[in-house]
């Protein structure tokens, strides 16, 4: 199990934090904790997502003494049950009675049934072995020893399995390494660790088809469609970009060398590469997995989430120019947000060759683009700040800027009716209804002429950015944990 220690003066100074989550059939997987006052409302989503990896889990509850559920969706929330969970472990201790651990519920799954689990043979069976194959999922990603109990309907705990600690206590390790408890030993850090490890693997070339069960559509583009997939080596959830080419082999082998690049990119705000490869005659791209899914879905977007999310794509952008690469396709669906509140960019051009033999399939210009762009002329970074300036404003807005174009199925359109785009002024955010800061970044950004726009570290210091740069991903995370509550629910009704 992940041994964290535990705070001084906490209500279990010395012992570990059991946390029992409980999955459907009523099978349970606990979690040690040792430092429950460094544990994160992000870290337990994390450690739910590997356990329940098909699902999207952005809350979950806990009962209080009346059996009434709590939500937790906040690092403030779970203070709070664990704040309520520790008064009930000091009665218990008070009274002698041995301690219960604590009892979540991922928020998708059904409260465990009253039900005699050796009545169903077939269930216990296909429960067990689910709940195997979580664990031993979680063994690998965290590098931490799994008990498996299963609670039966009068709730005796039966130990099925437990996978061993890996070799060397992560206790002894991070003593050892001298590193400080929080950083060693938080789950998040682990799975980070373990992402690293993977794109490791992955990146030596190692990725195939055999090796990917593809799940669900994510969406379709002007190119392909992107699916979530289960890659079975790692256990990991990655989209997969599967885009048909009728190309030569000469030509696959230039785009794969031009891909190259992507290996090399390191930042929080572009997405993760794992890898690419051509079967028969398509291409798969396969990529870190995003659960909140692209910008282009949401709608109005308040401003003070906009100005966190401004602030990471301004961050991607940059670190993809510092590295001579530019976007080329800035726009809301190549913005995606995940449910701990991180934003990254995808689908920037990076394979002139691969963009080249998508664009001969694919007729129609790209509504994001700048005026210079769609006359025709030279592209530069500048041409990225436009998109980024009219991205920007359709999430403000709530629909594209330009009220006669109507942007029904994608972005690509002819030519001729983003003319306007060309011969109009700009538009401008209404400034009563947004602040004067952000007014004026979207105004910069989309000055017709390219060179009165803001330069890479101007807009890094414009007001409205630096106001945003406060690093306070729990804004971002919170309303994409609401939205798709939402989208749940609307699709539940
Ligand atoms: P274009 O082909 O011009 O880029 P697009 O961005 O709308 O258009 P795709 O890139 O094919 O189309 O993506 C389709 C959809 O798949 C996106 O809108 C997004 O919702 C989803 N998607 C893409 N990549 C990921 C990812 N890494 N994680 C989660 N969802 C993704
Ligand atoms: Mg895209």
């Amino acid at each position: 199990m992940l041994w964290l220690l535990c705070g001084p003066g906490g209500a279990m100074d010395g012992q570990a934090l059991v946390i029992r989550i409980r999955v459907p059939d009523g099978a349970a997987v606990d979690w040690t904790v040792h430092s429950a006052p460094q544990l994160l409302f992000r870290d337990v989503l994390d450690v739910i997502g590997q356990v329940l990896p098909d699902a999207t889990t952005t809350a979950f509850e806990y009962e209080d003494e009346d059996g009434d559920r709590i939500t937790v969706r906040s690092d403030e929330e779970m203070k709070a049950m664990l704040s309520y969970y520790y008064s009930t472990v000091m009665e218990q201790q008070v009274n002698g009675q041995l301690i219960e651990p604590l009892q979540i519920y991922p928020r998708d799954c059904k409260p465990p049934g009253k039900r005699n689990y050796m009545a169903s043979r077939y269930n216990f069976n296909n429960c067990f072995r689910k709940v195997r194959w979580i664990c031993n999922a979680v063994f690998h990603l965290l590098k931490c020893q799994i008990k498996l109990h299963f609670l039966s309907s009068d709730k005796d705990v039966v130990t099925l399995f437990s996978l061993p600690l890996p070799s060397g206590d992560t206790r002894a390790a991070a003593a050892n390494s001298g590193a400080s408890a929080a950083s060693e030993a938080l789950p998040s850090n682990s799975l980070k660790k373990s992402s690293a490890e993977l794109k490791k693997i992955l990146a030596n070339g190692q990725m195939n088809e055999q090796d990917i069960r593809y799940r669900d559509i994510l969406g379709h583009g002007n190119g392909g469609t992107v699916y979530k997939a289960y890659h079975v080596r790692s256990g990991k959830i990655l989209a997969v970009k599967v885009i048909p080419l009728d190309i030569t082999l000469e030509l696959q082998k230039q785009i794969m060398s031009e891909l190259e690049i992507l290996y090399k990119c390191d930042s929080s705000y572009i997405i993760g590469f794992y890898g690419a490869f051509f079967v028969e005659n398509r291409i798969s791209l396969c990529t870190e997995f995003m659960d909140g899914g692209s910008l282009d879905v949401y709608r109005k977007i308040p401003e003070h989430v906009l100005g966190r999310i401004a602030v990471a794509v301004v961050k991607g952008l940059t670190y993809l120019w510092s590295l001579k690469i530019l976007h080329r396709d800035v726009k809301p669906s190549n913005m995606l947000v995940n449910t701990r509140g991180q934003v990254k960019l995808c689908d920037f051009g990076v394979s002139t060759q691969l963009v080249n033999s998508i664009a001969k399939t694919y007729v129609g210009t790209n509504a994001y683009m700048a005026p210079e762009r769609i006359s025709g002329e030279q592209y530069g970074i500048h041409s990225d700040v436009w998109s980024l300036g009219i991205s920007f404003m359709e999430l403000a807005l709530g629909r594209f800027p330009y009220p006669q174009i109507q942007k029904n199925q994608g972005s690509l359109m002819p030519l001729q009716l983003l003319q306007c785009i060309v011969d109009e002024e700009s538009p401008v955010l209404p400034a009563g209804e947004f602040s004067e800061p952000f007014v004026h970044f979207i105004t910069q950004c989309m000055k017709k002429q390219p060179k009165e726009r803001p330069a890479p570290e101007d807009l890094m210091g414009h007001p409205f950015v630096v106001q945003y740069n406060d690093g306070n991903a729990e804004v971002v995370s919170m309303w994409v944990c609401r939205m798709l509550e939402e989208r749940r629910a609307q699709g539940a009704q």
